[in-house]
């Protein structure tokens, strides 16, 4: 518990209307997107400008007071749960959009700024910024470029740090450090920027954003295919992507997430499948409409079913549908142990079926879904955690699908990055003077280990 003194002190620094400290609001902020963690603050705050957080940090350091960064707190794994108790620092507060220069293609915003905000205001000139974590509508910039976030269209366009071109951010002493600048081209010294890009909040909190933007394709076409074997699925996935097209997205979506795809196509054939591949292409419209031609082909070749959606009404059904898989599966058993392995493209056949396998042997329910055109999974494993001993049969049947990724050549988190939730494999998943050469950096950075403390690594 942090006394009195101190919370009068954050009530200067950032106002007392922007200071929570009542038992239930503590609650509100125990938590995250995560299901199995979960630790109150002491204290929430919400400062409105980057000296309110040089400040808060810069107090909290000297008084040895954990700080956690947290943005909409929809993360998956345990990133903004404040697990050393101390304050909680919401960005939520900042949320302007400061500059969106079409001519410069880029745009600048305060940490808070709710992706979706940030991609309306994009779409009304005609712009847009491609990563597209699934979680838009609570998920702020910040916790964008501190999870270095992906989403369905970096199949195509790449992840977060790939559309990083600036960072303000303030240091666990209470420094602000300005990093990167406002060009595409910056080649200045170390690239420092991408030491705060997908930092998870453990080395700094993000102040401003400069971003890379791209126009709006002109067109786009969605093609829904279904298959009664997920493995054959993965291997279609394979052979569009080696047939020189790049869609911009290739989801997978397996019968445990079929719920809202039953009002839209026939119950009869969804019965009796397994897994919808839902692939959108875009680019110019005669592009695409060839392109579309192409993965038809393919997909016919092992589909039991393809449709082309007629338009974009019915594409945005598609889509509406795969957005809701995160409910969908979280409705289907007590507790779902939802991982974020990613594994090379040609592997993801392979994956599927020795994961299946895994899962047959320790008698546990598995779920795949996932961005699968880049080869990252969101394999669940459906189990009860008030029944121990499936629980515990579920876990281990996790341990060796996050094993059975690692050998294939695939990493433990293709988007979600590690928190709470994957520090235990760390240690499997990178190399020992990798891990080291980290440490040194947080030592270094946050020597009191006031920031984020207790994520990544397995600390105690
Ligand atoms: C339904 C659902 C779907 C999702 N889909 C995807 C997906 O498709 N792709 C994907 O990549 N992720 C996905 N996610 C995960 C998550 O939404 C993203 O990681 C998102 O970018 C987190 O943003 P946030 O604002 O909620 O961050 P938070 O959850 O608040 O924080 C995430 C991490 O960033 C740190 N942080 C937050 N703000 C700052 C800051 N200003 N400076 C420094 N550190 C900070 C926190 O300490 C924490 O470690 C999904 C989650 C849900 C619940």
């Amino acid at each position: 518990m942090i006394d009195t003194k101190h919370v009068n002190r954050l009530r200067a620094i950032t106002g007392k209307e922007n200071v929570l400290t009542s038992k239930e609001e503590m609650v509100a902020y125990s938590y995250d997107g995560t299901q199995m963690w979960s630790h109150q603050p002491d204290v929430v705050i919400f400062p409105t400008n980057a000296t309110e957080i040089s400040e808060t940090l810069k107090y909290a350091n000297e008084n040895g007071i954990p700080v956690t960064p947290r943005g909409g707190g929809t993360n998956v794994s345990g990133g903004s749960i404040p697990i050393r108790g101390g304050i909680v620092l919401c960005t939520t507060k900042m949320n302007r959009i400061i500059e969106i220069n079409k001519t410069n293609l880029n745009a600048t915003v305060e940490p808070g700024v709710i992706l979706q905000d940030f991609q309306d205001a994009l779409a009304k000139q005609g712009l847009f910024f491609p990563p597209d974590p699934q979680s838009y509508s609570g998920c702020t910039m910040g916790g964008v470029v501190a999870e270095n976030s992906g989403g369905p269209s970096c199949l195509k366009y790449g992840v977060t740090k790939q559309y990083v071109l600036g960072l303000e951010v303030a240091l666990a002493d209470g420094k602000i450090v300005k990093l990167g600048g406002l060009t595409p081209k910056n080649r200045t010294g170390y690239e420092l920027m991408m030491l705060f890009t997908g930092s998870e909040g453990t080395l700094g909190i993000i102040t401003k954003i400069t971003l890379r933007l791209l126009p709006v394709p002109k067109a786009n076409q969605t093609v829904l295919a279904i298959f009664r074997d997920p493995a054959v699925a993965g291997e279609t996935v394979t052979s569009i992507i080696a047939s020189s097209i790049l869609p911009s997205k290739v989801e997978f979506m397996d019968k445990w997430t079929f719920n809202k795809f039953r009002g839209i196509i026939p119950d009869a054939i969804l019965d009796t499948s397994e897994v919808i591949l839902l692939i959108q292409v875009d680019g110019l419209p005669q592009t695409v409409a060839a392109e579309v031609q192409q993965v038809v082909t393919i997909t016919k070749k092992t589909a039991r079913e393809v449709r082309v959606a007629a338009d974009a009404k019915e594409a945005e059904k598609y889509w509406q549908a795969r957005r809701a898989h995160f409910s969908d599966i979280h409705s289907q058993a007590h507790d779902i142990i939802n991982e974020d392995v990613s594994v090379p493209r040609d592997k993801i056949a392979d994956f599927i079926r020795l994961s299946q396998e895994a899962a047959k042997r320790y008698d546990v329910p598995i779920s795949f879904a996932g961005h699968v055109g880049d080869g990252n999974f969101h394999p669940a494993v459906l189990t009860d955690s008030r029944n121990k001993e499936h629980y515990q049969r579920a876990l281990k049947c996790v341990d060796e699908v996050i094993e059975i990724a690692l050998k294939l050549g695939g990493v433990i988190s293709g988007e979600h990055g590690i928190g709470l939730e994957k520090a235990r494999f760390l240690k499997k998943a990178m190399d020992p003077t990798a891990i080291e050469i980290m440490k040194k950096i947080k030592d270094l950075l946050d020597p009191k280990h006031t920031l984020n403390p207790g994520k990544i690594w397995e600390e105690g």
